[in-house]
């Protein structure tokens, strides 16, 4: 018997095994978010005929993503890519797909899904200035708190894969539908619950929730940072309590990643509440995984705070 013929035929077997398990293996689209949001629309929209990874943890700073090196091979055997863009990822994406030389997420490639395509944009500025840190220079990229712009996310990444996987749109189609019905069922039920607290002005740490504010007709438009990425200074607090007081805001809403002492400080001296607020699904408990879950709890989580804060 001749052992290394045998060793290569069954070698060769094994291979074709492979081989013929790789299209069934293959046939879910590889794909790569940036945050938890866009990971989220995409497996709601994906289902079963894509794998997704998400590279942000709902808990991290979208802004200062830990940029691990396994992120290079994942991104380097992605299909897809899913960003926020509006330069939400410029401190560390960049890199990343420098490493991961994936020519499928070129800029315009059919991989490469810009979310921030198709959505109004809040707080451009009419000329680019980062010297002073500006984490939001080319607009305020937070636009996923405002349930309008999830639906028009959704519907782009639904495009999307369409694109890439033509077999499967109908399926795409059908998911997007069913994830439309229900968050325009929930978005008129949330309205409804913040309707009482219309114009109320609430703190909030960073710059998240313009979009939020302005679709449930809210005011968050006062910041325990003096700018977006700067840290509170002493000065700059004294001046947000000072409003606070004439104002008569009782909530401050503080993400995760941000420090709490400082919220606490700031509340302790104007008798506010800190509210915590999850940036994204799967930052608050029960939320993994579903767009309206997250949402919902914020919605119900910032009504019982102004509720019982109304004086
Ligand atoms: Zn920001």
């Amino acid at each position: 018997m001749n052992y290394p013929i045998m060793k290569k035929l069954s070698l060769l077997a094994g291979l074709m095994t492979w081989t013929w398990l790789v299209p069934t293996a293959q046939a879910r689209l590889n794909v790569v978010a940036t945050t938890p949001d866009f990971g989220t629309i995409a497996k709601e929209i994906g289902g079963d005929r894509v794998e997704v990874t998400t590279l942000a943890k709902p808990t991290e700073d979208p802004h200062f993503v830990d940029a691990k090196p396994s992120f290079i091979v994942k991104l380097n055997r992605a299909d897809a890519l899913i960003e926020g863009g509006a330069e939400l990822e410029i401190g560390w994406l960049p890199p990343l797909l420098e490493g991961a030389r994936n020519p499928r997420l070129e800029s315009g490639k059919p991989g490469r899904i810009s979310c921030v395509e198709g959505i109004a944009l809040l707080e451009v500025p009419s000329s680019l200035d980062r010297s002073k840190g500006d984490l939001h220079a080319a607009g305020n990229p937070h636009y996923t708190t405002d349930p309008t712009n999830i639906k028009i996310v959704a519907r782009h990444i639904c495009d999307s894969f369409c694109v890439l996987d033509e077999k499967s749109c109908e399926y795409f189609k059908a998911n997007l539908k069913k994830f439309d019905e229900q968050l325009e069922a929930k978005t008129a039920e949330w309205e409804k619950l913040l309707q009482p607290f219309k114009g109320n002005r609430i703190v909030t740490y960073h710059n998240s929730w313009i979009y939020f504010a302005k679709r449930f007709g809210l005011r968050m438009d006062l910041y325990l940072e003096p700018k977006p990425g700067i840290p509170p200074t002493p000065s700059h607090l004294e001046e947000v309590i000072q409003q606070m007081k004439t104002d008569n805001i009782h909530v401050i809403i503080v993400e995760p990643h941000l420090n709490h002492k400082t919220a606490e400080a700031v509340a302790a001296h104007t008798g506010a509440s800190v509210l915590d607020f999850a940036p994204y699904p799967g930052g608050a408990k029960g939320t993994e995984g579903s767009m309206v879950q997250w949402m919902d709890v914020l919605v119900h989580s910032l009504a019982k705070a102004l509720a019982e804060n109304a004086r």
